[in-house]
């Protein structure tokens, strides 16, 4: 049906590679992966094509995925977030299989651990603040500067290690920090923090600590506790693979490997939680499943399918280095997709009132449509009426020589009914079309003439009497440069804002449409694809359709120009 990889031939991506070369030299016997997203905002596309890797690398390899909540700030983390992320998870089409974990959950063991490490004489108590440690760092060029309390004995660095947890001092008084190498030339390995003291409740754990681990510390711990075999993260972690290994290893305990790709970018699009956030607080969208939003729910809600965005994720592929991938690619999938499943229905966006001055005040006929032209999916029938609806912009007064569809003498084939040739055009004071008047003829009945007559332009059209006044959105991009790269801010974010990324248009549907259940996808032919919206549309009440994609596929365009 459609050009999609299938199993076999599906790019040999190095994550795979690594996969079959450890499954062969039996370093491993089966993969065990996770998804470790931090519970400080809703996820985005950039995280669908993490989830499909790592959710997907276990489904391939006949293993395990597990969803692991990286809740080590207690912040920024709030309950509306972890429900959100299970929703989108679910939706793309994954399981955990109630391997459900929360890094909050090891805090009594990772505090254990850091016990440890004080023994070892691997981690120190540091009383300088922020600012002065800091300072002390050096840069990629100069070495750091020991810290004076970096010789504490253990006895003593045990000592205040518990008094940090018992929760005997302020916050930024002291943090636990690895003793490694102020020299190193990897400046992330300078004696990291591993501990801050943090006078907040959390979210899962309430206030049974004062003290908090940090990300380096307690990804890698958590990874080594739940026997994960591979564990994969995006570029920007490259350099902290050194200190992820300097753990376990000081530890003793089981380690497993990090590997790095790259990032997803998407051209006209943000991906960063914190710009997205942004964008819900200042009020410039909805909320966080606004249709514009480059969030699984928020894409959810315009019409995507999860098949096409598992489409999207295997197409664009795993790399090594980061690179910026064209959204008109997700479009692209998103049509193929679509264009297989989806119903073609008669939505009508800018209406305009065609009435067909020939045809009896009440007559009324029932033309068959199908509703799909390749696909046997059935059919229905849309009733015809001397009164009609047709779209504003297949009518010019004085069209251009190439036009073909409807202008003052010239006949057009209403979809599926009769030819029709305009005889008048009904104006307002202002000069404005509100109205065209036609005359059909009778003997093209169900769409073509008798006489073997053809016309160039097929409408789509709605009986006026029938049709439901529907309230449809269509969509821009919400930032106009297309490199996101440009936009470095939250702030900076209102001077790309596109001010046409929603338009709100009152047209009319088919009545079926009315009655269908939010999330119902289909295409209002040549208008594009269309999803009743999950929130706003009510089955038997004015329907709310979102436009998901149009028709037009640029894809193709730029793949051949591309390959020049
Ligand atoms: P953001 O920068 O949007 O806030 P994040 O990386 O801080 O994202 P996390 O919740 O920490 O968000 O991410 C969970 C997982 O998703 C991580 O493994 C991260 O590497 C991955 N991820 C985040 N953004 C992308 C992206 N654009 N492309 C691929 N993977 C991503
Ligand atoms: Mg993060």
């Amino acid at each position: 049906m459609s050009d999609k990889p299938s199993e076999k031939d599906k790019p040999r991506h190095f994550i795979r590679e690594i996969i079959d070369a450890d499954l062969a030299s039996g370093k491993h016997d089966h993969v065990h992966t996770r998804f470790p997203p931090e519970p400080n905002g809703y996820l985005h596309i950039g995280h669908a094509k993490s989830i499909c890797l790592n959710f997907g690398m276990a489904e391939e390899y006949g293993g395990k995925c597990n969803l692991r909540f990286d809740d080590t700030n207690p912040l920024k983390e709030e309950v509306e977030y972890v429900d959100s992320i299970k929703e989108d998870v679910r939706w793309l089409g994954y399981d955990w299989n109630g391997r459900e974990f929360y890094a909050s959950d090891y805090f009594e063991q990772l505090y254990q651990y850091a016990e440890k490490l004080i023994e070892l004489g691997k981690a120190y108590v540091d009383s300088q603040s922020a600012e002065e440690i800091r300072a002390k760092r050096g840069t990629l060029t100069e070495p750091g500067e020991n810290s004076p309390h970096r010789e504490r004995s253990v006895e003593e660095n045990l000592d205040l290690f518990r008094r940090m947890r018992a929760g005997e001092f302020g916050n930024g008084e002291h943090v636990l920090r690895a003793k490694i190498d102020m020299a190193h030339p990897n400046v992330i390995m300078r004696d990291p923090t591993l501990y801050r003291i943090r006078h907040t409740a959390h979210h899962r754990t309430g206030d049974a600590w004062c003290i908090y681990p940090m990300y380096d510390y307690t990804h890698c711990l958590s990874d080594s506790i739940e026997g994960i075999t591979h564990s994969l993260c995006t570029l920007e972690f490259e350099n902290n693979r050194e200190l992820y290994d300097w753990v376990l290893d000081a530890l003793g305990v089981y380690h497993p490997r990090q590997y790095e790709f790259a990032r997803l970018n998407i051209t006209h699009t943000v991906l960063s939680k914190r710009k997205l956030i942004q964008l819900v607080q200042d009020g410039v969208v909805e909320s966080w499943d606004d249709p514009r939003m480059p969030t699984i729910s928020g894409i959810r809600r315009r019409g995507y399918t999860p098949e096409s965005i598992r489409d999207f994720a295997e197409r664009i592929g795993v790399a090594k280095r980061n690179n910026l991938v064209e959204f008109a690619l997700l479009e692209h999938c998103l049509r193929e997709d679509l264009n297989h499943r989806a119903a073609r229905m008669m939505g009508v966006m800018r209406p305009l009132k065609l009435t067909i001055t020939n045809y009896p005040e009440d007559g009324e006929e029932w033309f068959e449509f199908p509703y799909h032209p390749e696909h046997d999916m059935g059919s229905r029938k849309l009733p015809f009426t001397r009164e009609l609806w047709i779209e504003r912009n297949d009518f010019m007064e004085e069209p251009p020589r190439k036009f073909f569809r409807l202008a003052p003498g010239k006949e057009v084939r209403l979809r599926y009914a009769y030819y029709v040739t305009c005889t008048e055009v009904v104006k307002d004071e202002s000069g404005e079309v509100m109205e065209v008047k036609c005359e059909y003829d009778p003997h093209t009945r169900g769409g073509w003439s008798e006489d073997g007559r053809k016309v160039k332009g097929t409408l789509h059209w709605l009986s006026a009497k029938y049709a439901k006044p529907a309230e449809i959105r269509l969509y821009e991009h919400l930032i106009d440069e297309p490199d996101p790269a440009k936009v470095k801010s939250g702030e900076e974010l209102h001077q790309f804002l596109n001010p046409n990324s929603l338009e709100i248009v009152q047209g009319y549907v088919e009545p079926e449409l009315a009655e269908a259940e939010p999330e119902n996808r289909c295409q209002f032919e040549r208008n594009g694809y269309f999803c009743a919206d999950r929130k706003l549309h009510k089955p038997g009440e004015r329907p709310v359709y979102n436009r998901t994609a149009t028709l037009r596929d640029t894809w193709a365009k730029i793949a051949k120009q591309q390959k020049k």
